[in-house]
C-alpha cells in the first residue's frame, strides 16, 4: 500500500480472524459471570438500578469505582481515537434529534427485532435468540412450552414527546446509536475543522434501546452509552480502510491488556448484514456465557450521507479538490458500547490466585488485573496502622498523590487485607507508610498489584516514580 494519500498507512497487526458460522461455545472459563457480578455489587462497582424498589430489568447504576471505570473506558477510546491522531475529531451531538433523522436512516422502519410471545406464560422473546431443542422444535425458555406466536416486527426505539401535546407531531425518539449525529452534522464539522477526506467524526455518548430481552448483567441493557467513529473515505479506498480499522481496533484491545486468545473477529454472513452495510465484522469477547459480539466495526457505503441528502434536500457530497471531483463519500465505521466492554474488560481481569500471607501460610486473593488505564484508583495509601505518628506523614503523601491521580486512604484493619481489598478493585500500587517511613529514612514501601513485589522509595521521589509506571502503561499523567 502506500502511493495514494488517501489510502491508509501499512499497518502489521495479526487479527484473529473467523468465519461467520464459528462456533460460540465459551469453554471454560476463569471467571464466573456469577463472581463478576458479586464482586461489583459488593464493591459497589456497579449494581441494580433502583434496586430499593425491585430494580428495573436492562438499566444499571455504576457506584463509585464503576464510574471511575467508566471514565478510564472513554478516556482510553477518546485517547487513542481522536487525541493521538490527526485525522479524527470529536463530537457530542444531541439524544433528541429531528424525528425525520430517523426515517432517512432506516430505523423507523427498519430497527426491529422479531418478538414471539410464549401463549403458555405469557413471556416474550426475542425469536433469533432461541436455541432449538434436542426433537428441532423452538420453545419458550421460562416454561418449555412449544406454543409460542409467529414472529412480529418489534421496533427498539423508545419514543417521547417535545412540548405540551402528545400527539404523532409532536412525537420525537431517544437516540438507539450515536452514529448519526456525525452524519447530520457531517458538512458542517467538515467545513468548520478544515479536514480533507479521509477524516472522522467520534463521539461517545448514551443510546436507548428497548430490548426485548435485556440479560446477561451489562451485556445487554436499554439505557447504553455507545463509543462510535464515522470514518469518511473516498469510494473505491473504502476495503482497505475497513481492513486497517480492523487492525487499529484490536490493538486497542491487546493495548489495554485483553488476552488476544479471548478476542477474535468474525466476518457477517451476507444475510447477516444491517441494511445500510456493505460488509461488517463483529469483535467477539468469549464472555463466560458464549462468544458475542463487543464490537462491530461495519463498512456503511454511502447509505448514511445519500439518505440524508435526499430527505434534507441539502447536498452533503464532498469535493476533493486534489482530485477534482465531487462524490459522497464512504463510511467506516467501529462501534461499540462503553457498558459491554466494561464487562468484557472486568471478567478478562478477574484471577483467583493463591498467594502467600506473612505467616507463611497461603491466602486466596481475588485480583482484578486490569491494565493501570482502566483501574479506577491508581494508588492506594495504607499507613501501616492508625498511628497518631504515622498519620500526619500518610496524610502528606496522599496529599502529594492527589492531584495525580484517583487515590484512596484507607488506614482501617490489618495491612494484608487492606491489600486485599485494593487487589479486588484493580489498584495498581499500593503505597504504605510504617514506622522507618518517620523515625529513619522518610521513603515508603510500593506494593505492586500483579508481581505482589515491594520496592522502597524515597517520598520525594514518589511522583515520579509513580507517574513513570503509570505514563509508560498509557494512564493519563497530568502535566
Ligand atoms: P445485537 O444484534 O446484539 O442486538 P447490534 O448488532 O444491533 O446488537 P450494534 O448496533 O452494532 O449492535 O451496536 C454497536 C455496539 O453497541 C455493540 O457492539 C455493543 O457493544 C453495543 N450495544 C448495542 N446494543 C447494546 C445493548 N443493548 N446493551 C449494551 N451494549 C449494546
Amino acid at each position: 500500500m502506500g502511493g495514494a494519500p488517501d489510502l491508509p498507512p501499512d499497518f502489521d497487526v495479526d487479527v484473529h480472524r473467523v468465519a461467520p458460522d464459528a462456533d460460540t461455545t465459551a469453554g471454560p472459563h476463569e471467571a464466573s459471570m456469577e463472581a463478576v457480578v458479586e464482586l461489583c455489587k459488593r464493591r459497589g462497582i456497579i449494581f441494580q438500578s433502583s434496586e430499593i424498589y425491585g430494580g428495573l430489568r436492562g438499566a444499571w447504576d455504576y457506584g463509585p469505582l464503576g464510574a471511575a471505570l467508566r471514565d478510564n473506558v472513554r478516556a482510553a477510546w477518546k485517547r487513542s481515537m481522536i487525541q493521538l491522531r490527526d485525522d479524527v475529531v470529536g463530537l457530542e451531538s444531541s439524544i433528541l434529534m429531528h424525528p425525520r433523522v430517523w426515517e432517512a436512516s432506516g430505523h423507523v422502519e427498519g430497527f426491529t427485532d422479531p418478538l414471539v410471545e410464549c401463549r403458555s406464560c405469557n413471556t416474550r422473546h426475542r425469536a433469533d435468540h432461541l436455541e432449538p431443542d434436542a426433537q428441532g422444535r423452538v420453545t419458550c425458555p421460562n416454561c418449555g412450552s412449544a406454543e409460542l406466536t409467529e414472529p412480529k416486527a418489534f421496533n427498539l426505539m423508545f419514543r417521547t414527546y417535545v412540548g405540551p401535546t402528545e400527539d404523532t407531531a409532536a412525537q420525537v425518539w431517544l437516540r438507539p446509536e450515536t452514529a448519526q449525529g456525525m452524519f447530520v452534522d457531517f458538512a458542517l464539522v467538515q467545513l468548520a475543522s478544515r479536514r480533507k477526506v479521509p477524516f472522522g467524526i467520534a463521539q461517545v455518548g448514551k443510546s436507548f434501546r428497548n430490548e426485548i430481552t435485556p440479560r446477561n448483567f451489562i451485556f445487554r441493557v436499554r439505557e447504553l452509552e455507545q463509543m462510535e467513529m464515522e470514518y469518511f473515505v473516498r469510494p473505491g479506498t473504502d476495503e482497505q480502510w475497513h481492513e486497517y480499522w480492523i487492525a487499529q481496533r484490536w490493538q486497542w484491545y491487546l493495548d489495554l491488556g485483553v488476552r488476544a486468545e479471548n478476542l477474535r473477529v468474525r466476518d457477517h454472513a451476507k444475510e447477516e448484514l444491517s441494511h445500510y452495510s456493505k460488509a461488517t465484522v463483529d469483535f467477539e469477547y468469549r464472555f463466560p456465557f458464549a462468544w458475542n459480539e463487543l464490537e462491530g466495526v461495519a463498512n456503511r457505503g454511502d447509505f448514511d450521507l445519500r439518505q440524508h441528502s435526499e430527505h434534507s434536500g441539502r447536498d452533503l457530497s464532498y469535493y476533493d479538490q486534489e482530485r477534482d471531483e465531487r462524490y459522497l463519500p464512504y463510511v467506516i465505521e467501529p462501534a461499540l458500547g462503553v457498558d459491554r466492554c466494561a464487562l468484557a474488560f472486568l471478567i478478562d481481569a478477574y484471577r483467583e490466585e493463591q498467594a502467600p500471607t506473612a505467616k507463611g501460610g497461603v491466602d486466596r486473593r481475588v485480583v482484578l488485573k486490569l491494565h493501570p488505564a482502566l483501574a479506577p484508583v491508581k494508588v492506594a495509601i495504607l499507613p501501616l496502622s492508625r498511628n497518631e505518628a504515622l498519620t500526619p506523614t500518610a496524610r502528606r503523601v496522599s496529599d502529594l498523590l492527589k492531584p495525580r491521580y484517583l487515590t484512596q486512604y484507607d488506614d482501617a484493619g490489618a495491612i494484608g487485607r487492606r491489600y486485599r481489598r485494593q487487589d479486588e478493585i484493580g489498584t495498581p500500587y499500593c503505597v504504605t507508610v510504617d514506622f522507618q517511613t518517620v523515625e529513619d529514612d522518610a521513603a515508603v514501601t510500593v506494593r505492586d498489584r500483579d508481581s505482589m513485589a515491594q520496592d522502597r522509595v524515597a517520598i520525594d521521589r514518589l511522583p515520579g516514580y509513580l507517574d513513570e509506571r503509570l505514563a509508560l502503561s498509557g494512564a493519563s499523567v497530568p502535566g
